[in-house]
């Protein structure tokens, strides 16, 4: 699955990787209660660990019985969902060639032991603010600055990786084309600024009532387009039903004015291609749909399966 911009900010989660116990813990001891500290003494419980904390940032030992720590974080820089997890290798081989391989394999930095507490925690709090620095300014190539919403080159990097998945797993995946009824004459009515209220507001509608795997993305304008995935056509009319539910029953308020308004769609689904076409095609079959439902009069979303 790629990332998503709605990953949550918890406290700092550092896991520990060495194969012997005593040497974990007392990395541990060091660095905690700054962070919050997992140890894995096992290749089990390493991949245990990777898949259900979430750390954001791995100190690895470099010998260990089971594979080399080299050999781990080349594995985890394969890795599309781990590779942008720091790694500190933390050991005793001091050689200039271990050092220079430890970068090599794509560790982050190399402390060697016997080292100094302070120094691991300033390596370690120093290559989190790499992260964030990193992770802040990603989210910035790949979303839109007025809404949040992802934008219209993450849409297609994204989409196209969960493409993929979605054909070799069997999965469905479902394409929404939406755009916001006459919202030139929300702008002429009540001005640009309300007019930026309102896609922010619906925006963040949208974004209640999607799950955390569809991704969101505004193509420009009062456009926007939903990736649902693993979900099936008519189950994604019921979503849009519901944010449209939602915009009545909590519409926009600027200035204490309340601004009703609605939107149309068109969706398209992957099993109504053939396997070899790009999501290109779906996200035109959804266009032609969302214009067929402003032609038949707004406020309204079409699909094959039904046009409620
Ligand atoms: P339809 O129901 O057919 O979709 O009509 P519409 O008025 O919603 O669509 P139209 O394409 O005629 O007008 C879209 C307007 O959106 C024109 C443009 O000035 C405005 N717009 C585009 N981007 C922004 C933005 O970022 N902020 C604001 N406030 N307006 C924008
Ligand atoms: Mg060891
Ligand atoms: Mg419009």
């Amino acid at each position: 699955m790629p990332e998503t911009a709605t990953e949550e900010v918890h406290p700092r989660r550092v896991l520990v990787v060495d194969d012997s116990e005593v040497e974990s813990l007392y990395i541990q001891a060091l660095l905690q209660p700054e962070f919050t500290v997992i140890v894995a003494n096992n290749l089990i419980d390493f991949w245990a660990n990777m898949a259900e904390e979430a750390p954001d940032l791995i100190l690895m030992d470099i010998m260990m019985q089971e594979i080399s720590g080299f050999e781990l974080a080349l594995q985890l820089k394969r890795n599309h969902e781990y590779k942008a997890i720091p790694i500190i290798f933390v050991t005793s081989l001091d050689q200039a060639r271990d050092i220079e391989r430890g970068f090599e394999v794509g560790g982050h930095d190399y402390v060697k032991k016997p080292f100094l507490t302070q120094e691991l925690r300033a390596r370690v709090r120093s290559a989190l603010r790499l992260k964030n620095l990193e992770h802040d300014l990603r989210m910035r190539s790949v979303t839109d600055y007025l809404t949040g919403a992802y934008n219209r080159r993450y849409f297609f990097e994204a989409v196209n990786i969960n493409l993929s998945y979605a054909q070799r797993m069997r999965r469905n995946l479902c394409i929404a084309v939406l755009d916001i009824d006459f919202f030139k004459k929300i702008n002429d009515e009540h001005g640009h600024e309300a007019g930026d209220a309102v896609l922010v507001h619906f925006t963040q509608t949208i974004r209640d009532q999607i799950r955390k795997y569809d991704i969101l993305a505004r193509f420009g304008g009062e456009e926007f387009v939903i990736q649902f995935f693993d979900c099936a056509v008519t189950k994604c009319i019921d979503l849009l039903t519901r944010i449209r539910n939602k915009l009545v029953e909590s519409p926009c308020v600027v200035g204490g004015r309340s601004m009703g308004y609605t939107f149309s769609a068109g969706l398209a689904s992957l099993d109504e291609i053939a396997p070899v076409e790009p999501i290109e095609r779906l996200i035109e079959m959804a266009d032609r749909r969302l214009y067929q439902a402003k032609e038949s009069g707004r406020n309204r979303f079409v699909s094959t399966a039904a046009t409620p």
